[in-house]
């Protein structure tokens, strides 16, 4: 079977589904995990979740998009300096669920289209390596003016 002559994901309600499938594109198999994500700004914060099941490559491109991003937006509070390596290292935890799952297939019992591109990997996003100098420059700083105070 190919991704060609399946049914739109949309046709078939998802419930209806007989195996664990990816929620993004229907393919199997597919990990139940969520990935989360954290956006600090000062004292307001929000906790961001995408919940799967994932199949490998959709697994992948959500981990590697919600953690690049928590990386740069999550810094930004007091809590949120504690919650934001927090977050990544669950995400970098859960990443094995779907980094282990064997290459998508088409859903034999249901609708699939072919998986989101998981994409570059975390360490070559520029967004997150400016994330992750983005506590160390603050780091830095507070040393700085914690020194003009002589
Ligand atoms: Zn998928």
């Amino acid at each position: 079977m190919s991704y060609s002559d399946q049914p739109s994901v949309a046709q078939v309600p998802y419930a209806q589904l007989a195996v664990a499938s990816c929620r993004m594109c229907g393919s199997v198999p597919a990990a139940p995990v969520t990935f989360r994500g954290h956006r600090g700004l000062f004292v307001m914060m929000q906790f961001l979740s995408e919940q799967g099941p994932f199949c490998r490559d959709c697994g992948m491109a959500t981990f590697r998009a919600m953690t690049a991003r928590t990386l740069v937006q999550g810094w930004w509070g007091y809590g949120s300096f504690i919650i934001t390596p927090i977050t990544v290292l669950i995400n970098l935890f859960k990443r094995g669920k779907v980094a282990n799952l064997a290459q998508p297939q088409p859903n034999p019992y249901g609708p699939s289209r072919p998986p989101m591109h998981p994409g570059p990997r975390l360490l070559q996003r520029p967004m997150a390596i400016i994330g992750l100098a983005i506590p160390i420059a603050l780091v830095l700083l507070l040393i700085t003016v914690a020194s003009l105070d002589s």
